[in-house]
């Protein structure tokens, strides 16, 4: 047994297998901490209180997962002191600050398991910020959280399974799903056939989700460039070129996204560092092959590298073996070994997730100087790209500097990864020199109030602000 203070931040598919694990095998000071209400994670996530859909037409062919999950943690209660509606801010001094139900807090820890999961990314067309646009995530949480649809005619584009899996949800819910409009060709997908049959099952599902919208009548454009995302006040068409052919279908709503990016931002403040991975054309957390990253800090999940719930759920459980290994308790290296080889199966299909649905990155060069790069902060790219002209910065956080994208509400979240695609269009260098945005507290938006005297500079900010308020009340 052990009394060593153990957090675990996010309670969805990694944080539930790590909790579960870890209190199988004796240890029992264990908090759990979630921003969102209850458990289950963005693929798992649970209908509010008083909703009664059924699992099956919730989380379709998954209901059996989900509801595995869902029990597994509802096992777990009164043996873990668990922390809903509790975001955590910053890491800092091997304390956690959350902000929660009951105002700011700070949880000490001798040993952290991050499992923060991801969050869609998006490549910015013209239109892209009109009301009635969507990430993909986002349409589907409405679907899954609230059963409502984000439009009458709704056109899905980009470029990734949840392009097809949401464009398939939709349909099943009774939604009109006009066409998904999917930016890699057919080619990358048979290219990437032999990879993707690492998984079979996947595979398959996959080609369900295809022909079930065919039959019902959805149109299915591949290898297609997004133009532009039509309307004034808000949507009411998509236009797009395929085959040298420019092509307009009306519709009042857009889901688009183009895959995922990891949450790894707490991770950076708990003393993590990044890799570039040049099969994701992204930023991944660099762990030790267990998922330890730092002193007694330990990641798994989306947020350490997109690898899907199956992944998350092997890898929460492979982070609490590594923890229980440092502690000193038993392992089961049978246990082990079987995820070790469950992730590298895992691997290959992610990687012919990877090449099916390559980023076209390539049309950031040609996006319009008028297009809004960073929503938050209302930065276009063409006043980027003047940064970039007149000022060199070398790195993009130097350009996050100059001219202010990824200050804002979001914190780069979403535009931090086209600033630096962009960079290095713009620059000719590659990718990976130009840098990401790195991770600052706090992470996600507070009050400056709920943060006084919690955090090194929170005190600080609130004088400033104090003072502001009495120059501006003095007039
Ligand atoms: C919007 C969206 C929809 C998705 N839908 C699907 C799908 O339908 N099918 C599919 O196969 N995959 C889907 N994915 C991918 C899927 O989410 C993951 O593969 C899987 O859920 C990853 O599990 P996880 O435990 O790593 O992270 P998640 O399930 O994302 O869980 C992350 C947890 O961390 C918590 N958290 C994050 N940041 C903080 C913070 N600062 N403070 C406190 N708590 C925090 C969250 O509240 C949550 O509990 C989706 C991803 C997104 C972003």
């Amino acid at each position: 047994m052990s009394l060593e203070k153990i957090v675990i931040i996010g309670s969805g598919p990694a944080g539930t297998r790590a909790a579960e694990t870890l209190l199988r095998q004796g240890c029992r000071n264990i908090t759990g901490i979630s921003e969102a209400p209850a458990s289950g994670g963005q693929i798992y996530r649970r209908q509010p209180a008083g909703f009664g859909r059924q699992a099956d037409e919730v989380y379709g062919s998954e209901a059996e997962k989900a509801t595995a999950l869902h029990r597994s943690f509802d096992a777990l209660a009164g043996s873990i002191d668990y922390r809903p509606n509790a975001l955590v801010w910053n890491i800092f001094d091997r304390k956690v600050f959350t902000n929660g139900p009951k105002g700011v807090d700070e949880i000490p820890f001798d040993r952290l398991v991050l499992t923060t999961g991801a969050m869609d990314r998006i490549l910015p067309i013209p239109g892209w910020t009109l009301p009635g646009v969507f990430t993909l995530g986002g349409a589907q949480i409405a679907l899954k959280h609230q059963a409502c649809a984000i439009g009458r005619q709704v056109v899905f584009a980009g470029a990734g399974p949840l392009l097809y899996l949401v464009a398939w949800q939709y349909m099943k819910a009774g939604a009109h799903v006009v066409a998904v409009l999917d930016t890699s060709a057919f080619a990358n997908k048979i290219a990437a056939s032999l990879k993707l049959l690492a998984l079979p099952r996947l595979m398959f599902r996959g080609l369900k989700f295809r022909r079930d919208l065919k039959a019902k009548g959805v149109a299915l454009h591949e290898g297609v460039r997004l133009a532009r995302v039509e309307g004034t006040q808000s949507v009411t068409a998509i236009s797009f070129e395929k085959g040298g052919k420019k092509q307009w279908l009306a519709c009042d709503a857009v889901g688009l996204g183009f895959g995922l990016n990891p949450e790894m931002q707490l991770a950076e403040l708990a003393g993590a560092r990044t890799r570039f991975d040049r099969t994701f054309r992204q930023w991944v957390l660099a762990h030790d092959g267990e998922g330890r990253v730092a002193e007694g800090v330990y990641v798994a999940g989306d947020g350490h590298a997109i690898g899907g719930a199956d992944v998350a759920e092997l890898t929460g459980e492979r982070a609490a073996w590594a923890v229980l290994a440092d502690l000193g308790l038993p392992v089961s290296a049978e246990r082990q070994s079987v995820i070790r080889r469950a992730l590298k199966r895992q691997a290959i299909f992610r990687e012919g997730i990877e090449q099916s649905f390559p980023l076209p990155a390539e049309w950031l060069a040609d996006t319009p100087d008028e297009t809004i790069l960073c929503r938050c902060e209302n930065v276009t790219f063409g006043e980027v790209r003047a940064a970039i002209t007149e000022l060199e910065p070398n790195d993009v956080n130097r350009l996050k500097a100059f001219a202010r994208p990824g200050m804002g509400r979001c914190q780069g979240r979403v535009c931090g990864h086209v600033l630096a695609e962009l960079l290095a269009a713009e620059t000719g260098r590659p990718l990976e020199e130009v840098g990401r945005l790195r991770g600052q507290a706090p992470v996600k938006p507070l009050h400056y109030k709920a943060a006084a005297g919690k955090a090194e500079g929170a005190v600080q900010v609130q004088q400033w602000l104090e003072q502001a308020d009495k120059v501006l009340e003095d007039g």
